[in-house]
């Protein structure tokens, strides 16, 4: 029990992603070599499932809309370490670009982004992501985003370096306006469920083939171990890296943080800070 309190303070305090477990293995906790067994804590109760198809750690717009197009027959675990309504996602004012109109093509957003990125843009990154953005913004306007309109036709302005008008908005608040409208479709699915405050800490690796099989949680003051068939990271960005940012305290970096680690594991898509915003 007095570990679980010190583990408390830890994590709201650094709120990290793979800190705790660090500490479950340190030997100082008396196990100098073996990691601390997941069995060893599940005797506590909490009333969140064991067991998904599907854990998408991150509720900003990016793990909101995985969750949606994972199929409905999956049980999926929608994880954030605060409510659904903090996020960078929430907070994001200005718009997203997307080439659609008539006189537009992906092709001229991907030459502006390559221009305007001055060298430091990964081109495959960047096709990727102007070429999906039309059917992306088509599939938030039929899960009922309410984009600015101009007569019946999506508004779009011109703003940065693109060369074309190609930036939707809701307002000064086209953040809210999406993270809001995905939300109320994820609260609508039975097979989701939103585990809110919840902190994801890391991985859970079969010892021996390194294979991802769920994640470890600290939730309600307890450490939980959670199984899944695969692990969607969608932590978002790491602006408080930065003594001044305009980021949400949740922007901490977390999964970005890990990646290096991560990336060689199976079973683990990661989303950090994906959202094909503006
Ligand atoms: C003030 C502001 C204005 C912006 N304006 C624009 C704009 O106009 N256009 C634009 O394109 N972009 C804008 N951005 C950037 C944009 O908001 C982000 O790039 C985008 O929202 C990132 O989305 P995301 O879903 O990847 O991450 P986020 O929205 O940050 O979501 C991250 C989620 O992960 C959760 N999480 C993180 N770590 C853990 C953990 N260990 N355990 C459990 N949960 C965890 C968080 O609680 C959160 O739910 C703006 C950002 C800010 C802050």
């Amino acid at each position: 029990m007095k570990k679980n309190v010190l583990l408390s303070k830890v994590a709201r305090r650094f709120h990290t992603f793979d800190l705790l477990p660090s500490l479950l293995t340190s030997p100082s906790w008396g196990a100098p070599h073996l990691p601390y067994s997941p069995h060893s804590l599940l005797c506590l109760v909490i009333d969140i499932k064991s067991q998904f198809d599907v854990i998408v750690v991150g509720a900003g717009a990016a793990g909101l809309y995985t969750a949606l197009c994972i199929p409905a027959e999956l049980q999926i675990g929608l994880i954030t370490k605060e409510t659904v309504s903090l996020s960078a996602s929430d907070w994001a004012q200005g718009g997203i670009a997307a080439a659609i109109a008539p006189e537009d093509s992906p092709y001229l957003h991907i030459e502006d982004t390559m221009q305007a990125g001055a060298g430091l843009c990964d081109r495959p990154a960047v096709e990727f992501l102007a070429k999906q953005a039309p059917s992306c913004i088509q599939s938030l306007v039929n899960l009922g985003v309410a984009f600015d309109r101009h007569n019946s036709h999506l508004a779009l302005t011109l703003e940065a370096a693109h060369s074309r008008h190609r930036v939707l908005h809701a307002a000064d608040t086209t953040g809210r306006e999406v993270t809001t409208t995905l939300t109320n479709q994820v609260l609508r699915r039975q097979n989701i469920q939103v585990i809110q405050q919840a902190l994801a800490l890391s991985l859970w690796l079969e010892p021996e083939t390194r294979k991802c099989q769920g994640i470890s949680l600290f939730y309600q003051g307890h450490v939980k171990w959670i199984r899944a068939n695969a692990v969607v990271l969608a932590t978002g960005g790491g602006g408080q890296v930065f003594a001044q940012s305009t980021n949400p305290a949740v922007s901490t970096g977390d999964g970005v943080r890990s990646h290096g680690v991560l990336e060689q594991f199976s079973g683990i898509w990661n989303l950090c800070n994906s959202t094909p915003l503006l």
